[in-house]
């Protein structure tokens, strides 16, 4: 290569070098004074005419320029890395504060979640403490289930009473078919994978769903089934609504002593069968409701016979015992829907809503019956004793409580008269008569 190409191609150097150095000057700069000092080299060479003196001043002249240049630009790119680096550091700062601000947004977030549950639970358990009857209790647990635990898909048992220990639907929500429809086939659900009764489970199958109990004491009294709605994490679930029904179990247990209190002051306390009273309230309230949805019912009234003549031979005592065991009988004898009291010193009466005349006669029979065959003890003896039953029907044998009355104890009347220990419908009697 000739000496004036490898000039002209060092001369393009600092171009070169400017272009492939972007943007980090300082070689540029270098690759200039390069190219500054072949030029002058070349010029030395070739001009030879001119004193070598001016060449020398005039390439020291254009050497120095160019390290000073050096130096600036490498100045200006250390400037250029600090700023850099700020600049780096700066973006990593900023993206960490997005990320803390998101961070914050997502946990205040859940925070209003939280204190929006808290108050929702915070109103249901003001609502349960104050509720005194199941009915009272139903509307704001489901509130409860849907707001606070949201499952949508769930069922409540109960015992109601102390003395019954069946579990039986409480509340349920779209379970009407499948595991939870009744009690039997979600027992038996959990005993076919043994899964014991008295421990909070997750199920996988035949659906995902979370199965708890709830306790009295350390007496299930309760047991609850939700299906695990879409998204929701089964085992958060099961923990939220354990602690939920611990939490309320107490209002279970406060309606059930409610209910007995109340129960205590309606009942007699020799037979445990409903006061007089409360048979007068419920036989004004019956007739309104004949009356309104055109039904019937019916009233039973029941005596013992020669009952005096049994405490005078065996003592008030036995005759207690006597009227309790009665009290016993009548009561485990007829429907839930039925009311039995006492309606006097030996007598019973037994209101039957919407009950057919020959249904009523074969009730009667059966309970006459029943005592008949009843052998009461006292020490070593065993005592015998029956009853007589008038009947009357609403409205059939009168249209008011006082007729209704009246017509059963004329019926009553009638069954001593013809002999005791027998059964008179007293439209059977008309007919007779
Ligand atoms: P009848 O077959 O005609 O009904 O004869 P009776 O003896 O049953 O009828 P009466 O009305 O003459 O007698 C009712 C008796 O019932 C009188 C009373 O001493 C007795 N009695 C009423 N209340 C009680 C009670 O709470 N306990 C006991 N042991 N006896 C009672
Ligand atoms: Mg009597
Ligand atoms: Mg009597």
């Amino acid at each position: 290569m000739s000496l004036s190409a490898l000039a002209g191609a060092l001369a393009l150097m600092p171009a070169a070098s400017l272009w492939g150095a972007w943007p980090r000057r300082r070689s540029a700069a270098w690759g200039a004074a390069g190219a500054a000092f072949a030029i002058w080299a070349y010029g030395w060479t070739r001009a030879s005419q001119a004193p070598a003196a001016l060449w020398l001043v005039a390439g020291l002249w254009s050497l120095s320029a160019c390290f000073y240049a050096t130096y600036l630009v490498g100045r200006n790119a250390d400037e250029y890395e600090r700023l850099k680096d700020m600049l780096g550091s700066r973006e990593g700062k900023q993206k960490e504060l997005v990320s803390k601000v998101a961070g914050s947004k997502a946990r205040s977030r859940q925070i209003e979640t939280e204190q929006r549950e808290v108050l929702i639970l915070y109103g249901v358990v003001k609502g349960v403490a104050e509720s005194v009857s199941w009915d009272d209790l139903r509307p704001k647990l489901e509130v409860a289930f849907e707001q606070y635990l949201r499952v949508g898909d769930f069922v409540l048992y109960i015992a109601q009473a102390r003395a019954q220990d069946a579990l039986k639907p409480f509340m349920r929500r779209r379970l009407s078919t499948g595991v939870g429809a009744s009690w039997d086939t979600l027992e038996r659900c959990l005993q076919e994978r043994k899964l014991p009764l008295a421990v909070p489970h997750v199920l996988k199958t035949p659906e995902r769903a979370v199965a708890l109990p709830v306790f009295e004491g350390k007496k299930l009294m309760g047991y609850f089934y939700a299906r695990v709605p879409e998204g929701a994490d089964p085992e958060a679930l099961l923990g939220k609504a354990q602690s939920f029904v611990d939490d309320i179990s107490f209002a279970f247990l406060r309606i059930r002593l409610f209910q007995e209190v109340e129960e205590l002051s309606q009942t007699d306390g020799l037979t445990g069968v409903y006061r007089r009273g409360i048979l007068d309230e419920k036989l004004r309230e019956e007739v309104i409701r004949a009356r309104t949805f055109h039904t019937t019912f019916c009233l039973m009234l029941l005596d013992i016979d020669h009952f005096k003549s049994l405490n005078d031979a065996y003592g008030h005592p036995f005759g207690d015992q006597v009227l309790c065991r009665i009290g016993e009988i009548l009561r485990a004898s007829v429907y839930e829907t039925d009311f039995v009291a006492r309606y006097g010193g030996e007598e019973f009466a037994i209101l039957l809503p919407r009950a057919d005349p020959s249904g009523v006669l074969r009730k009667a029979e059966t309970l006459r019956k029943s005592v008949e065959s009843e052998a009461f003890e006292l020490a070593t003896q065993q005592i015998k004793t029956t009853i007589s039953i008038g009947i009357a029907h609403f409205p059939r044998d009168g249209g008011s409580v006082e007729e209704i009355v009246r017509q059963a104890d004329q019926a009553l009347y009638r069954a001593k008269e013809t002999g005791r220990n027998r059964v008179v419908d007293i439209a059977e009697n008309r007919k007779a008569a």
